[in-house]
């Protein structure tokens, strides 16, 4: 029985996603013990220390059900976010929620518009259900919203901006996005990933949040994945219409977000501190990399997130590999497009260190 001749044509046409190489893989295949990741754009302070105060606790309930209705994340989160909760969606991570618009929305003959070099997961849930993505050339690097809007038809139902954009860490301006929100058909819902949100102190950074009463097309989305520090426990909102929500908790599976998670998010809520100092840190460790990357010639894509992209004007997987060699993990980004640059995270002070001498020794041995 040939299994693929049988599934989805919109399945069979996908690559599944490249994740960032796990420590513990680079440890097995090496046999190095210090290694430092900074390929997924993870929170290098890890998550608030109140976490580990409370874990027992949580993990003594792990018998029941997690509330499938968020109720009291639902709550925090409306509260210091100013939106009501029926605007509220949760996922298991983001990406969930990404997909549960995609499911909502999209069958095949509809297409989604994003950018050149834009997050590699809408066009995985794009393809998924059979429809077409369809990509807008950038211009330096920056999302087109004059061509994106040129690219929309009356069969696209969702446009994706990650704003920033991972991986290039570029951004969209409030008064430009205002504009091409102002345009857009109703019918198009304009999706705004804010994975990065926190890091950004640009005063022309649009507050998505702050677009919703005005854009009823409009849908943020946010992770707990970056400046909160829990990527491992999966957890993630959309901020929408509330007919928007409602369909999309239609889909959503009862218990799409696990207990810890749920705790977590919380616990995480309560201490603003200290992704304050993660944003601090990576605000220094920005500039440590971006002088580092300029000290050794290379051009870097300015970036407003917790990464930096830069441009070693060669195939980039021989020098990911030397990397690897010498126990840091950054992330080739061959399949966003961009075959000759490599992107790194933004670490401790001592991880940025490492990094740059490392790829130091490597570039110039
Ligand atoms: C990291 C990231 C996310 C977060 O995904 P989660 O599923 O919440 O971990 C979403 N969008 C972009 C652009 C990202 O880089």
């Amino acid at each position: 029985m040939d299994f693929f001749k049988s599934a989805n044509t919109g399945v069979l046409n996908l690559a599944p996603y490249q994740p960032g190489k796990p420590v513990e893989e680079l440890e097995r295949e090496l046999g190095l013990k210090q290694i430092v990741k900074l390929a997924s754009n993870e929170n290098p302070l890890g998550p608030t220390p109140q976490l580990q105060v409370h874990l027992g606790e949580i993990l003594k309930d792990c018998a029941r059900y997690p509330d499938g209705s968020a109720f009291q994340l639902k709550q925090k989160l409306s509260e210091q976010l100013g939106v009501a909760t029926d605007c509220l969606t949760v996922g298991n991570g983001s990406n969930d929620v990404l997909e549960l618009l995609a499911r909502v929305f999209l069958k095949p003959g509809h297409n989604t518009v994003v950018s050149q070099h834009a997050f590699v997961v809408y066009g995985l849930v794009t393809q998924s259900l059979g429809a077409t993505l369809r990509e807008v050339p950038c211009v330096d690097y920056q999302q087109d919203l004059d061509a994106t809007l040129a690219m929309i038809d009356d069969q696209t139902r969702i446009v994706f901006i990650a704003n920033p954009n991972n991986p290039t860490g570029t951004w969209v301006r409030g008064d430009a996005l205002e504009r091409f929100l102002k345009a857009v058909p109703a019918t198009t819902l304009v999706v705004l990933d804010e994975a990065y949100v926190e890091y950004v102190d640009d005063p022309a950074y649009p507050n998505g949040l702050g677009l919703l009463d005005q854009f009823s097309n409009l849908v943020v989305t946010r992770t707990f994945s970056k400046a909160y520090g829990l990527a491992a426990l999966r957890l993630g909102y959309a901020v929408s219409h509330p007919d928007v929500a409602d369909l999309m908790n239609r889909i959503r599976q009862p218990f799409n977000v696990n207990s810890m998670a749920l705790a977590a998010g919380l616990i995480a809520l309560e201490d603003p501190g200290h992704v304050a100092q993660g944003v601090a840190v990576n605000r220094q460790g920005l500039q440590v990399l971006n002088a580092g990357l300029a000290d050794l010639s290379l051009a870097v894509i300015p970036s407003v997130g917790n990464f930096v992209c830069f441009d070693l004007g060669q195939d980039a997987l021989p020098i990911y590999q030397a990397l690897l060699m010498q126990g840091v993990i950054v992330r080739p980004i061959g399949v966003y497009g961009l075959p000759q640059h490599l992107r790194v995270s933004v670490g401790t002070p001592e991880e940025n260190r490492v990094f740059l001498d490392a790829l130091g020794r490597v570039l110039i041995p």
